[in-house]
Parts: C-alpha cells; sequence; structure tokens
C-alpha cells in the first residue's frame, strides 16, 4: 500500500500520511522509527525540539542497512528551533542536525515557529528548549526575513530539497511571500475539528503552499502535558459526530479525524507507540467521507488552541 502524495512548490512529492516524533521517548525512538518504515511510513517528523535525532537517525540507519528501504524513499522533515534564527545561525545548526539524522539532505526544514531567542551554544544545551543559557526566556533580534534568507541558502547548498514555516499565521505568511526567492512549500500547524482555522487554510492553499496538520486528534497529545483546557474538553474520540461517522465507515474515530484532514490535501503526522495503532493511521485514504460528514465535522471547530506558548506559561503571546 503507498500512501498518496501532495505535490509541493518545490517540484518534490511529500506523503499525505506521516508519523510525528515528538515526545518519542529516546530509549524506544530507533525502534519505533524502524517499525514504522516497516508499517510503511516513509514521512517522518521530526525536530531539534524533540530532542531525539539521533536515535530517528539510527531507526532510519537499520532499515536502510536491512534493505527495507532507500534513502530516497524517505521524506525526512526536521525543524530550525527559535534559538537558531540569526541568520550564521541557520547554516551551522541545520548541518549538526544533519549530522545527528546521519543524512546529508533533509527533505523539508521548517522554521518551527515565528520567534526568535537568544542563541544557546549547543555545548551550553542542546536541544535549549525555550531558556536562555541563564535559564531564562529571552527573545532574539533576527527578523523572519533574515531567518528566511538563510533557509533559503541551505536549499542552496543542497542541505535541504524544500523549506516551509510552521505556527505562521496569514498576516506573516503575507508578508514573507513579499520578499522569499524560494517559497515556503509547506506550512504546518495545529490543526483539529476543534481548531479548523479555515480563512488560514484557505489562504495558504491558494498561494501554492502544502498543509500539514498537527495535533490532529486534538486534546488527547496534551493530557500528557496536563494543560488544563485538554484535561476540560470532550475527547474528540468519544464525540457523537466523529463516533456516529465512524460507526457508519465501519473506521475507528482515529481514521475519520486523519481522514477529514487527508481528503482536502491537508497532511497529517500522527503518533503512535503502538502497532496496531500505527497501521491504521496508515490505512487513512481508502475510504470517503460524505462533504456533508466533511462539514459536520468542521463544525464542531471552536477556536480551541493548545499548542500555544502562552499556556505553557512561557508568555510569548504570538497567537
Ligand atoms: P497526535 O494528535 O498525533 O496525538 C498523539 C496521541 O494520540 C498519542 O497519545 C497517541 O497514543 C494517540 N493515538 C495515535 N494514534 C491513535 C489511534 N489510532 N487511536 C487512538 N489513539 C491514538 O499528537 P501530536 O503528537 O501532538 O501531533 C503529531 C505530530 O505533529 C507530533 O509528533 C509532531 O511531529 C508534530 N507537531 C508539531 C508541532 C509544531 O509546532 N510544528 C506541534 C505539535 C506537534
Amino acid at each position: 500500500m503507498t500512501t498518496p502524495t501532495v505535490k509541493l512548490s518545490s517540484g518534490y512529492d511529500m506523503p499525505l500520511v506521516g508519523f510525528g516524533l515528538w515526545k518519542v521517548n529516546n530509549d524506544t525512538c530507533a525502534s519505533q522509527v524502524y517499525e514504522a518504515i516497516k508499517a510503511g511510513y516513509r514521512l517522518f517528523d521530526g525536530a531539534c525540539d524533540y530532542g531525539n535525532e539521533v536515535e530517528c537517525g539510527q531507526g532510519v540507519a537499520r532499515a536502510i542497512k536491512e534493505g527495507i528501504v532507500k534513502r530516497e524513499e524517505l521524506f525526512i522533515v526536521s525543524k530550525l528551533w527559535n534559538s537558531f534564527h540569526d541568520g550564521e545561525q541557520v547554516e551551522p545548526i541545520c548541518r549538526k542536525q544533519l549530522a545527528d539524522w546521519g543524512v546529508d539532505y533533509f527533505d523539508l526544514y521548517i522554521v518551527h515557529f515565528p520567534i526568535s531567542l537568544k542563541y544557546v551554544d549547543p555545548s551550553v544545551r542542546y536541544p535549549p528548549s525555550w531558556q536562555n543559557a541563564e535559564g531564562k526566556i529571552e527573545l532574539g533580534k533576527a527578523s523572519i526575513q533574515e531567518t528566511w534568507t538563510a533557509m533559503e541558502s541551505v536549499v542552496d547548498k543542497k542541505l535541504a530539497r524544500s523549506i516551509g514555516v510552521s505556527n505562521f499565521n496569514t498576516q506573516l505568511l503575507m508578508d514573507l511571500l513579499r520578499y522569499a526567492r524560494i517559497r515556503p512549500a509547506t506550512l504546518q500547524i495545529e490543526h483539529h475539528p476543534y481548531l479548523t482555522q479555515t480563512r488560514l487554510v484557505d489562504y495558504a492553499q491558494k498561494e501554492g503552499l502544502a498543509l500539514t496538520a498537527y495535533s490532529s486528534f486534538g486534546p488527547l497529545s496534551f493530557l500528557e502535558l496536563n494543560l488544563k483546557d485538554a484535561h476540560g474538553t470532550p475527547p474528540l474520540f468519544e464525540h457523537d459526530v466523529v463516533k456516529g461517522i465512524a460507526e457508519k465507515h465501519a473506521r475507528t474515530p482515529a481514521q475519520v479525524l486523519l481522514r477529514w484532514a487527508t481528503q482536502r490535501n491537508i497532511a497529517v503526522i500522527p503518533k503512535s507507540n503502538s502497532p496496531t495503532r500505527l497501521a491504521q493511521n496508515l490505512q487513512v485514504n481508502d475510504f470517503n467521507l460524505e462533504s456533508a460528514e466533511i462539514e459536520a465535522i468542521s463544525a464542531l471547530d471552536k477556536g480551541l488552541r493548545f499548542n500555544d506558548p502562552v499556556a505553557y506559561g512561557l508568555g510569548i503571546p504570538i497567537f
């Protein structure tokens, strides 16, 4: 079974379903990536901030060594962390991340947040998280234009095939598109029935950016972080609308939530540790929801965002 792809403005094809690597534990990460490749996953969504890129690379290396997959069949995504937005820091950190993965190019390299934080030397702390070397939140001085110009040179040097952004709003995209020599190929955003961000999705798709949804299951991922809003919101898997549609199609609520996105050409990157769910999440493109069903799920929108630096107590009000 091959996963459908979406064509990026860079000319490359991105799988519509991938494996998200946030909160994948270091001790199991290499085997999870390896098992996911065996199960048919080709896109891996990593990041400096996830602190597991070395282990991700080990999983990839094992699968390649055993002949299960070739490097060019994989679509490896990584992200530029906020502490490395200064123009001169982008290429060195991208090279370090490539070395951690043990590959010589990323298929897609994304600006993780539109937030520049003060540089932290990797020898002091890596990944740096949100704090400076003294443990305090300190904004950096790089503009998005400075960072983006450095991202473009990462493509020129063939360290990344495509570049993109994450957690950007419409206004930031409008600005970026005015000066981008290489347009962002993708926009990765929080997207689930409680946060549909329709205007942003429509604008980005109209401008030719491919969309990737993160946290497709809404509050579920944030229960682990003990976020108050996640505990106070009805789980999407148990919502009558989602459950009813799942029963009708003889699918799981998880599959319906993923299909709700992929049927509108929005890629998904769910994370799971369980082999059954891994397989289930990949098998979401062989059935179609009716347009009334898509609308009924979209109508659950309540503008409820979970992945918000303010909710984490970081005091950076970007949303
Ligand atoms: P997710 O929505 O994928 O949910 C993960 C949770 O759902 C886990 O608890 C998992 O056990 C459970 N789950 C997975 N499949 C299931 C199934 N079939 N049935 C029942 N439960 C299932 O959450 P996420 O990890 O927040 O998002 C996915 C990925 O998106 C991340 O791993 C990361 O790669 C990316 N992400 C990016 C950003 C960003 O700022 N760009 C932010 C958050 C996440």
